[in-house]
């Protein structure tokens, strides 16, 4: 039984809940999770649930029957983020560990961390302290190799995960790793995990090959109870009568084990497989089965490594690897992380004390009310915790970017199914300081949303933006008698159902909305049908702006600093013959992709037109700079409206 107490809560009502507890026969303990403090009760007494959540200072009890209590959802109902450094691992995010397996020598780990780095990894593991079946295998470099890991997590800008093997050891290498690894044979090694758990680090807890479910957050809830908060479960393969493969990876413990407890889950596809070829068709599998984030491993040259080169990736394929995880993210509604790198000097990339001077506290500004789509892209760009500023349109989010009162704004430009958002497109020449800094393409799911007791017969009107009903045409054309009502965004046209109330007595609703689940989450509202978009492969691309300062726009910091690798230009041609072609062959005669051309009417010119192009910057340097150089002196009203870095994918 779980009692969850109210933050407020005296001294003296919390003893009496202890004297309370106590008296009729349960043995307790208290806890600090998250923000909350709770009291988990076990013993064979009696108590009226009901009763017990009336005590003055109880916010919230919980029967349960599970073993544990501090892991449970039950016990807290979110999701935990947990922190490490830079990195978050949880929620909206996937989060990608890599390294060898072994730290082999100085130069072996700094060129892997060079290479995993460079792929978009943002923690790096590596064993300084091997557990290996025989006595007479590698057994690791010991501290030496754990000084040379932090050298080379410091230099890449990457914390690390290192495994640790005795209570004795977790002392020593505290102050050396950023996190600890519980590796699979001593997930049940009790004293282990109660020292460690009591250092307060961040544990990567993997599964035994043995382990049930219950087992394994058992293990975890030993950590959570010896004092530490940020645990993170791994899902490494189990042992079972299949023997092609190393292990066999658990696929459902990733949805099984997010039901039951709070803490992220990630998956190690490499010692599930054990097979360098099988590793990257199940870390794909992982992340759609819902993992936040894997741990790879991955060795500059597998042949030479002195343990599980077999199963190490080659940097080539690592690569390759995130940049697939990279396209599938907005399908599983997530985004790959990225952290910023260490040191600046790479355009861009500023330091956050440039945001603090530009004094607005790092609020970012999206367009709707909470639970609107551009909330979610603002999310997934920059994190739950970020600040937001809700504003009522989206010239109101370049004002606040531009008056200072957010440093960042989301905009959306352009979607998969109902294309551009012109409004953005024309708000770019109106704010010629603002410029694009990053982009991310987010997965639209609609839905059709009303006040409870709704059918679809019922409903008479619908209201949303009219994207949301562009996007869904084909399932409002099986409804030819709805009356559309368009809103400013889908997320108000929802509040504005939540406004008007429940519907008269003895009357149904008639009015529904279309926009997201989040949306109806947020006003409390009923959901009659999901997923009514045309097509499920329904993307709409955001844009990151913030304001220039000189010719560029600073990056925020958690936006990450990964080289810019496409721009958006916009320009206008002399109207003659040729006059257009001849600026899409200097881009051609460069091999510069164009993912995108659109011409926009220019206001007050009748007929004439302003080309707006999204580039992709080819690696070789100089290249992306000559051509503009070249097509700026081809235009008129040239402008490069960003160049930045987007992710794979959508
Ligand atoms: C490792 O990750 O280095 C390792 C030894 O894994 P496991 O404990 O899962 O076998
Ligand atoms: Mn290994």
């Amino acid at each position: 039984m779980i009692l969850v107490l109210s933050k407020s809560i005296s001294p003296h009502d919390r003893e009496m809940i202890r004297i309370y507890l106590h008296d009729r026969g349960f043995a307790i303990r208290e806890q600090q999770l998250g923000n909350e403090v709770i009291i988990g009760a076990t013993g064979k007494g009696v108590v009226d649930l009901r009763e017990l959540g009336l005590l003055p200072g109880v916010e919230r009890v919980a029967a349960t029957a599970k073993p544990y209590e501090l892991v449970s959802r039950e016990t807290k109902p979110e999701d935990t983020i947990v922190t490490v450094g830079p990195v978050k691992i949880g929620g909206a995010r996937i989060s990608v560990i890599a390294g060898p397996c072994a730290v082999e020598s100085k130069a072996q780990i700094m060129e892997t961390a060079a290479r995993v780095r460079e792929s978009g990894a943002v923690m790096l593991r590596g064993g300084a302290y091997k557990p290996r079946t025989s006595p007479y295998a590698f057994q690791g470099l010991g501290m030496e190799g754990l000084e040379y890991m932090k050298a080379a997590g410091e230099t890449y800008g990457m914390p690390i995960v290192t495994e640790v093997v005795s209570p004795e050891l977790a002392v020593h290498m505290k102050d050396l790793t950023d996190m600890f690894q519980i590796g699979a044979r001593n997930m049940q090694n009790f004293e282990l995990l109660k020292k460690v758990g009591a250092l307060g680090k961040p544990v990567l807890l993997k599964r035994g090959p043995s382990a049930t479910i219950e087992e394994w957050l058992l293990s975890a809830e030993y950590l959570l109870a010896s004092g530490t908060r940020d645990v993170v479960l791994c899902e490494r393969g189990i042992r079972t009568f299949e023997t092609y493969t190393r292990n066999t990876l658990d696929i459902s413990a990733i949805p099984v084990v997010k039901s039951l407890a709070h803490l992220p889950v990630i998956v190690d596809p490499s010692h599930a497989v054990g097979i360098r070829a099988k590793v990257s068709p199940v870390a794909l599998a992982a992340i759609a089965a819902g993992a936040d984030g894997l741990t790879v491993e991955v060795h500059p040259h597998p042949d030479e490594a002195l343990s599980d080169g077999p199963q190490s990736l080659y940097p080539e394929q690592f690569e390759r690897l995130l940049r697939d995880i990279e396209a599938m993210a907005p399908v599983v509604g997530k985004e790959l992380l990225r952290i910023p790198r260490p040191q600046t000097g790479l355009g861009e990339a500023v330091q956050p004390s440039v945001f603090v001077q530009q004094g607005a506290a790092g609020k970012v500004a999206f367009s709707g009310e909470s639970g609107a789509y551009a909330e979610q892209a603002l999310i997934r760009a920059f994190g739950e915790e970020a600040s937001r500023l809700s504003v009522s349109s989206f010239s109101a989010v370049f004002d606040a970017v531009l008056d200072g009162s957010a440093v960042a704004g989301v905009v959306p430009v352009e979607n998969s199914l109902a294309g551009s958002i012109h409004e953005n497109y024309d708000l770019f020449l109106r704010y010629p300081d603002i410029g694009i800094v990053g982009e991310l393409k987010l997965r639209i799911v609609h839905c059709l949303i009303a006040q409870a007791g709704a059918t679809l017969e019922s409903i008479r009107t619908v209201r949303s933006h009219p994207q949301g009903f562009a996007q869904c045409r084909e399932f409002l054309l099986q409804h030819p008698s709805w009356q559309m009502e368009t809103y400013a965004n889908t997320a108000t046209a929802v509040a504005s159902i939540a406004r008007e109330g429940v519907a008269p007595q003895g009357t149904l609703p008639r009015v529904a909305a279309i926009a997201g689940e989040a949306a109806a989450k947020e006003f409390g509202l009923h959901i009659l049908k999901s997923g009514i978009e045309t097509n499920p492969l329904n993307y709409t691309r955001f844009v990151i702006i913030a304001r220039k300062i000189g010719d560029t726009a600073p990056v925020p910091p958690s936006l990450g600093s990964d080289k810019p690798n496409k721009a958006s230009l916009v320009f206008s041609v002399s109207d003659t013959p040729g006059a257009l072609f001849t600026c899409l062959q200097i881009v051609s005669e460069k091999d510069i992709n164009i993912s995108k051309l659109e011409s926009r009417p220019i206001q007050g010119k009748p007929w004439r037109y302003l080309f707006y192009v999204d580039v992709n910057i080819p690696k070789t340097p100089g290249v992306f700079e000559a051509a503009m150089e070249a097509l700026r002196s081809q235009t008129k009203d040239f402008r490069v409206l960003g160049s930045y870095h987007a992710p794979q994918g959508g």
